[in-house]
């Protein structure tokens, strides 16, 4: 499957820097003379060329938050930034042989703040960002620190593209790992799907390839087993698709007196729509547009009137359409139609980024049945009753099938290929108690698998939940690749 890995050479190296078994939060931060740690090597930090903000540095807060603001008060004792993949390793052989916990972090979007932790090392992998394309192999090198819209960009300049999410500053790192949804997906796949190869730093201080010639278990279980398994991916080689110049965009939007309605006309239509045309329905708790469908269609938009006509079925729709050029067509996903590329980054994250970091929530579900009018009508009572509180929310239906549900589901660590939609409850500045009645109330109408990117740190069950049929195998690959599991977090294999 891989190199051995040397035990041995671990135990005596850690042996040889005193493992720092007692590291404790905050650590760091003291003096380790008077915390009787191992001593100024392990205080400095690692020996990079990238910088490393210790806590109290000027600029350390910023450095140590990551996207969801909820996470603000977990800070590690450092952040360091390497400046390429030998870097990585020397972080990473640091970390272990002074028994210094690590967290990669590629974008920081993860839901559950498992990219940052208290005490330890943050890895945060900003500055592996390059992006090459190699248009006579169709392929992209993409650091694993990118963010998705300067993936969109960089591609789009060659004409091509991968499926990926919608958010502009998650990085292409975690969202890979885990999946990776957006509105090219039921013609593409999922991110994870178009991986050819990637490189990763491993416990034992390797940088390894991991593609299907090489190490192809570890291959198998990059796509989709989730970051902060396994290693430090630093670089990924992804397949790239050619993209009309321009594609079409939609809007089809209800009243809520017909929300359970449109709801049923969607799930009947868009799992099973043509593949070049994926969609999500939103249930809005509150707003103007308490029931919507936004969609992607690689085709004209004078396609749309007659394809889109079992949603426009439904009375009250009221739909928009149009032909955009294909980043452009990004940008408005993203909601930077209005600002510029450099601006369509989280403030703080790049030189010129002005998104704000938000403060939220989630749970997810996954359905193979299409939902009967009870549980629609829960979820659109939910909707609304999300409204009556304070903070925002929203349910959100990811729709499968097309391309994601032609791979079969122990073909890569991704188990969920046999549904129709993925149900995300989503809840800005609070509504914890809204999301758990909200998803408790759905049990008798779902799979019981949930979409690990949509990380819920509450789930019971996530083995199952996150990967099913396949969570055995993602557990002996992690112990033959990490067999001390170096690499852990609250929801890591093997927990
Ligand atoms: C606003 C928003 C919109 C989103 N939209 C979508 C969407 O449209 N579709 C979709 O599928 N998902 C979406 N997501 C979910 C997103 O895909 C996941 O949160 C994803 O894991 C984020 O990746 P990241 O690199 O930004 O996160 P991070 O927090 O940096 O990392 C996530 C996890 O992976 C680990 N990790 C990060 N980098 C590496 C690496 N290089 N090697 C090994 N482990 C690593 C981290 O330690 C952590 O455990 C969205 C999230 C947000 C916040």
């Amino acid at each position: 499957m891989h190199d051995s890995i040397d035990r041995r050479g671990f135990l005596a190296r850690a042996a040889a820097a005193g493992v720092w078994l007692g590291w404790t939060p905050g650590a760091l931060g003291l003096t380790p003379a008077a915390r009787g740690l191992p001593g100024a090597a392990a205080s400095a930090g690692p020996p990079i060329r990238g910088p490393v903000i210790r806590r109290g540095a000027p600029g350390f807060a910023e450095a140590a938050h990551v996207y969801n603001s909820r996470f603000d008060s977990v800070l590690p004792s450092l952040v360091a930034r390497p400046l390429d993949a030998a870097d990585v390793r020397t972080a990473v052989q640091w970390g272990v042989a002074h028994g210094v916990p690590l967290r990669a972090r590629s974008g920081g979007h993860n839901y559950a703040g498992f990219s940052t932790l208290s005490g330890g090392m943050v890895l945060d992998l900003r500055n592996l960002r390059a992006i090459g394309v190699d248009t006579h192999a169709r392929t992209a090198t993409i650091g694993a620190g990118a963010q998705l819209i300067d993936v969109y960009s960089a591609l789009a300049a060659h004409g091509v593209t991968i499926p990926a999410g919608s958010c502009p500053s998650v990085g292409i790192g975690g969202h890979a790992l885990g999946g990776g949804m957006g509105l090219a997906g039921r013609k593409f796949g999922l991110t994870a799907d178009n991986l050819l190869s990637a490189r990763i730093v491993t416990a034992d201080g390797r940088q390894i390839t991991a593609s299907a010639h090489e190490n192809p278990d570890l291959y198998w279980a990059l796509r989709g087993g989730g970051g902060g398994n396994f290693g430090v991916v630093t670089s990924f080689t992804f397949r790239v698709h050619p993209v009309p110049r321009t594609v079409a965009w939609f809007f089809v939007s209800w009243p809520g007196s017909v929300a359970a309605d449109a709801l049923a006309a969607w799930q009947a239509w868009a799992p099973h729509a043509r593949p070049e045309l994926t969609s999500i329905f939103h249930l809005n708790g509150g707003g103007s547009n308490p029931a919507r469908v936004t969609g992607q269609y690689f085709g004209p938009a004078s396609d749309l009137h007659g394809l889109l006509g079992p949603l426009t079925a439904v009375g009250g729709a009221s739909v928009s359409t149009g032909d955009l050029d294909f980043f452009r067509t990004q940008l408005m996903w993203a909601g930077c139609s209005s600002i510029s590329l450099t601006a369509c980054h989280t403030a703080g994250t790049r030189p010129g980024g002005t998104l704000p970091r938000e403060s939220f929530q989630a749970k997810s579900d996954y359905v193979a049945k299409p939902l009967p009018a009870a549980a629609r009508n829960a979820l659109v009572q939910a909707a609304a009753a999300r409204a009556q509180i304070p903070g925002s929310g929203a349910i959100l239906f990811d729709s499968y099938g097309g391309a994601i549900n032609q791979v079969a589901p122990a073909a890569t660590a991704f188990v969920h290929r046999k549904v129709l939609f993925c149900i995300q409850y989503l809840s800005y500045n609070g509504g914890a108690d809204w999301l758990r009645s909200t998803h408790s109330r759905m049990r008798p109408y779902v799979t019981g698998g949930a979409y690990l990117n949509y990380t819920d740190p509450e789930l019971t069950g996530w083995q199952a939940a996150y990967y099913g049929s396949n969570y055995h195998r993602l557990l002996s690959i992690r112990r033959a690749i990490d067999p001390h599991h170096y690499f852990n977090f609250p929801q890591a294999i093997g927990r």
